[in-house]
This record gives C-alpha cells, structure tokens and sequence, in this order.
C-alpha cells in the first residue's frame, strides 16, 4: 500500500521535502495538527500589519507611525485568536514578543519607503499547473515598478541564511515568478526577499533559464515525492532545524517511532 500523495506543491512544501523528508511526510501527508510557535506567530502578526499597511493606507499617509499602528490592530485581532493564547507566554515573554513585532516592522521601513511602492496584491494565492502537478503559492506583495514591470516581495521575519540556504531561498521565490508568468502571462522583472530583521534585501531578475532550472527541480522532487509515497520510505535528515520540529519524540532520529504520531496527535486534518 502506498502513500496518498499531497494534492500540490508550494514553495514551502518544497523546501520542506529537502530540509527533511519525514517531517515532510508528517505536515504534508499525514497532516498531523502543528501547535503555534512564537515564530509563527511572530510572523503572522508582521505580515498581517504590511498587509493592511498597503490595503488600508494609501500612498503618501504609509509612515512609519502608520505601520506601528496596523501593528496594533494586528495584535488586538490576535488577541482573540487561539493561537497567542496557545502560547501561554509570560506576561514578560508577551512583552519581548511585542517588541520583536515592533522591531520587524521598523525594519521594513529601513529597507523602503512604502509611499514609493505601488501595489497591486497582497498576499496573493495563485495556482498553475507543471504537467500533472499543482503548484500553490501565496505572494506576500505584488507591485508596478516605475516602468510598469511586475515585482514580487516576499517578507522574511526570520535570519539571513547563509549562502548555501540563501540559494535554494531563491529557488523559492522563482516558484513565485514562474506562478505570475503562468496566471498572469507576465515574468516579473525582479523578485526581491525583505529581511526584516537585519534589515538587508536580496534579489534576483528572473531568465528564462532560472524558469527553466524551476521546472526542471520541482519536477525532480515530486518524483522523489512519488517515489517515497509509494515505497513509503520518508527518512529523517537530523539537522539544526530538529530544534524546531514539532515531531522530534516521534522521530527515530531521537529514539522516537513516526508510527505512534498519528495514534498520539490524533486523526489527519483536512487543509
Ligand atoms: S526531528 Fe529533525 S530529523 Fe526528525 S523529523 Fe524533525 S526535522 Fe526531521
């Protein structure tokens, strides 16, 4: 018996399968219920904040007050949601939250200046087919240059990985570029990462070539996908990021069983 393989691929889900192919395997095919983290929510309450910053404010009102104040509502919203309470933070850890919030936002406002952007979308969900497979992704900025070209940002709340990490960082966002070329028949002319915690931005102009070399690797790891779903073999890769998995007591690399993660955390969620 094999595997039910995942319905489709995003950016996310790819780097995933490369940083571990177990856990993979327990968020994208078993489905297994992920609890919050203060770096999940950290960033939710950032991307919610540049989110409304460009829907709500317009051009030439988006200062840096303005930012701080889609910031507070960002957090009043929150603080009826499951997700903060989950956390059961200290009212100290609650506070350096908030300040780490705070932090992120001001250093979106060193990387640009938001009354200089002009965009078209924010977190913009698209979907395009490579063969017989889906791709998702979901674009945190979609704007018009000043010669009407297409740009795609995404926002990162976390570090600026090394060079290594930094490459296959960009392999991720030309999935971005290659879902606008397919839904919205143009490349965009540039794909840029906001670091907002350095601040420092890195980007890259889309070829046909790094088009090319997308199809061509997103094709090759859901072979693997295929491949691991029908053998069922999803093999831990220990590495810095066990530290952060949610399933390290069910990982064999840690003397764990992967088979009692279903029995344990309960039925698979539909997403
Ligand atoms: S603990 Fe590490 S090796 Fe094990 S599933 Fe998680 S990321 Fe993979």
């Amino acid at each position: 018996m094999s595997l039910p393989l995942p319905t489709a691929l995003s950016p996310s889900k790819v780097s995933s399968f490369k940083d571990c192919a177990l856990a993979f395997r327990f968020s994208a095919i078993d489905r297994l219920p992920e609890p919050p983290s203060p770096w999940t929510v950290k960033g939710n309450l950032v991307h919610r904040a540049l989110e409304q910053l460009f829907w709500q404010v317009p051009a030439g009102q988006r200062s840096l007050d303005a930012g701080l104040g889609q910031l507070e509502r960002a957090w009043e919203s929150a603080r009826g949601e499951p997700e903060l309470g989950a956390l059961e933070l200290t009212p100290v850890e609650m506070d350096e939250l908030r300040a780490d919030t705070e932090r992120l936002v001001r250093g979106y406002f060193e990387l640009e200046d938001p009354d200089r952007v002009t965009a078209v979308g924010v977190e913009l969900a698209l979907e395009a087919d490579l063969g017989d497979l889906r791709l998702r992704g979901v674009i945190d900025r979609l704007d018009v240059d000043p010669d009407g070209r297409l740009v795609v940002t995404d926002y990162k709340t976390g570090r600026v990985p090394g060079q290594a990490q930094e490459q296959l960082r960009l392999a991720g966002v030309h999935f971005y570029a290659f879902l606008c070329e397919q839904v919205l028949g143009e490349r965009p002319a540039r794909v840029q990462l906001l670091y907002l915690r350095e601040p420092m931005s890195i980007s890259t102009v889309p070829s046909d070539q790094s088009m090319q070399g997308l199809r061509q690797r997103t094709s090759a790891i859901w072979s693997a996908i295929e491949r691991a779903c029908r053998l069922e073999d999803f093999r831990p890769k220990p590495s810095a990021l066990c530290e952060y998995c949610n399933w390290q007591a069910y990982c064999p690399a840690f003397g764990g069983d992967p088979a009692r993660a279903v029995e344990v955390l309960g039925q698979p969620t539909l997403v």
